[in-house]
């Protein structure tokens, strides 16, 4: 059940200042160091932190080419609100045509094999692109989002693209998520205000009920424990944050 109590302004400042000490934290353990944001509203949390603080940290995204309007729209918002450039990473053409041609443009809908094909040409690809000749990668990832997250570490080795892979909002709860955008007016996707949470591409994504699992409506036709587009796998060790 997502923890959706309000920290008190107190208890936001300290966890604030906790998550800006794991962030310098990182960049003086690694370098380079790259941020993924998908734009969803814990990446937004660590925007902010990352602009405001002049972390030497880069921004990219995956650009699949099946992403939403609005997180299409917010990606240039949040360059400009923040003077920043975030590098898109787009998957191959020549790989999305041979899917098409193999599956049909939304063959995903017709099994779990179909369906980790296309995020591999359209997320796993680019992101190991992204990520070669980087020390770590930080994401927006929380523990309470869902049955797949449980248990994760705040730093684990990536063995499969060879850096660390870091998580400082590991134990931030949804409430403590939301109360840090309003108490600071970070921009956000409006998607999430139609009850969509957890935001991936559009026909992999729909709004949620409520009391349903925040992460129900990514990929919803599968079972929960496979609903993750391989970004994510667990690592082989997990460690303390830096
Ligand atoms: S989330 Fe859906 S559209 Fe996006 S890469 Fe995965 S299967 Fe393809």
């Amino acid at each position: 059940m997502a923890d959706r109590r309000a920290p008190t302004p107190e208890q936001l400042a300290a966890r604030e200042r906790e998550l800006v000490e794991r962030l310098r934290a990182s960049c003086r353990a690694y370098s380079p160091i790259v941020f993924a944001t998908s734009l969803g509203v814990e990446d937004m949390v660590l925007t902010e932190v990352i602009c405001r603080e002049r972390l030497p940290i880069g921004l990219f995204t995956l650009d699949t080419g099946r992403l939403p309007t609005e997180t299409l729209a917010l990606i240039e918002r949040v360059e400009r609100h923040y003077d920043i450039r975030i590098t898109r990473y787009a998957p191959r053409p020549e790989a999305v045509a041979d899917y098409v041609r193999e599956y049909g443009i939304d063959g995903f809908y017709d099994s779990i094999a179909a369906r980790r094909a296309c995020c591999r040409v359209r997320k796993l690809e680019p992101l190991g692109r992204a990520l070669a000749g980087q020390a770590a990668w930080i994401t927006g990832l929380r523990a309470a989002q869902s049955v797949t997250r449980v248990g994760l570490a705040p730093r684990a080795w990536d063995a499969e693209h060879g850096l660390e892979k870091l998580s400082p909002l590991i134990d931030w709860s949804e409430g403590e998520v939301w109360a840090f955008i309003r108490a600071h007016q970070v921009p956000y996707n409006p998607l999430h205000d139609q009850g969509y949470p957890s935001i991936g591409c559009a026909p992999c994504t729909r709004a949620i009920t409520v009391g349903e699992d925040i992460r129900a409506g990514r990929w919803w036709w599968e079972q929960p424990e496979t609903r993750e587009c391989g970004l994510h796998r667990r690592a082989e060790h997990d460690a303390p944050s830096p």
